[in-house]
């Protein structure tokens, strides 16, 4: 194929165990799926139905490292999640088969400029420049499920120059990994390649410059993230 440009590379995680890599289609993430974090956030933890939000591929940093402070805030959060990554996709998934189409799970952190998103809150407008700029997404390497199975109540906790500031556990989610594929695949036919960030618990702050993250879920990954 000819293109007129350079055609971008495709973004691709590290896969533990396997030289190869895990090609990135696209990245979803759930809001507010831990009750305190919905709380600390201003919000009524209901069980509502889960709502989305995306990035592009290419804002994730793989396998982290040091990445510069992003323009445009004076606010930049943490939010350690549980990444699962499908190796299937499908519409209309039923949540009992759901777990067969993920090929496995990283620990990731959502980088939020907090400021940005409090006013699009206000103003009812999208929350795309809060959450989708570049570099806010560093994600571990992939461990595949076949080797670790489907974590349920693993540690999940972030640190930020050696002080805990976030954790919990992974049964805290109020959607879980299986209803959470399932209902998305009502919303979008989902794909190999796919994403999904699965909501941050309680402890979402802010970092500065010189500042180092170490994010990490409990038998799935770890991640060093440092704010130049
Ligand atoms: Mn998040």
């Amino acid at each position: 194929m000819d293109y007129v440009i350079p055609a971008p590379p495709v973004v691709a995680l590290p896969v533990d165990g396997d030289a190869r890599q895990f090609p990135v289609r696209r990245v979803f993430c759930v809001g507010r799926n831990y009750a305190a974090h919905a709380r600390e956030m201003g919000h009524d933890p209901d069980r509502e139905p889960p709502f989305f939000f995306t990035k592009p591929a290419d804002a994730l940093v793989p396998g982290g490292g040091t990445i510069p402070y992003p323009p445009a805030t004076e606010d930049l959060h943490h939010e350690v999640e549980l990444v699962v990554a499908l190796g299937q996709g499908g519409a209309n998934i039923p949540e009992a088969q759901a777990l067969d189409h993920v090929f496995g799970y990283a620990v990731g952190i959502d980088l939020t400029r907090r400021d940005l998103q409090a006013e699009a809150k206000q103003l009812r407008r999208p929350w795309d420049m809060a959450k989708a700029f570049d570099r806010s997404a560093p994600v571990s390497a992939l461990s595949p499920a076949a080797q670790i199975g489907h974590p349920e109540h693993r540690l999940i906790r972030l640190e930020v120059n050696g002080k805990v500031r976030q954790e919990s556990t992974l049964d805290h989610h109020i959607w879980s990994v299986a209803e959470t594929i399932a209902y998305l695949s009502g919303l979008v036919e989902l794909a190999p390649g796919d994403l999904i960030f699965m909501g941050t618990p309680e402890g979402v702050a802010a970092v500065g410059r010189g500042d180092r993250l170490e994010a990490s879920i409990e038998g799935v990954g770890e991640l060093q993230v440092t704010i130049a």
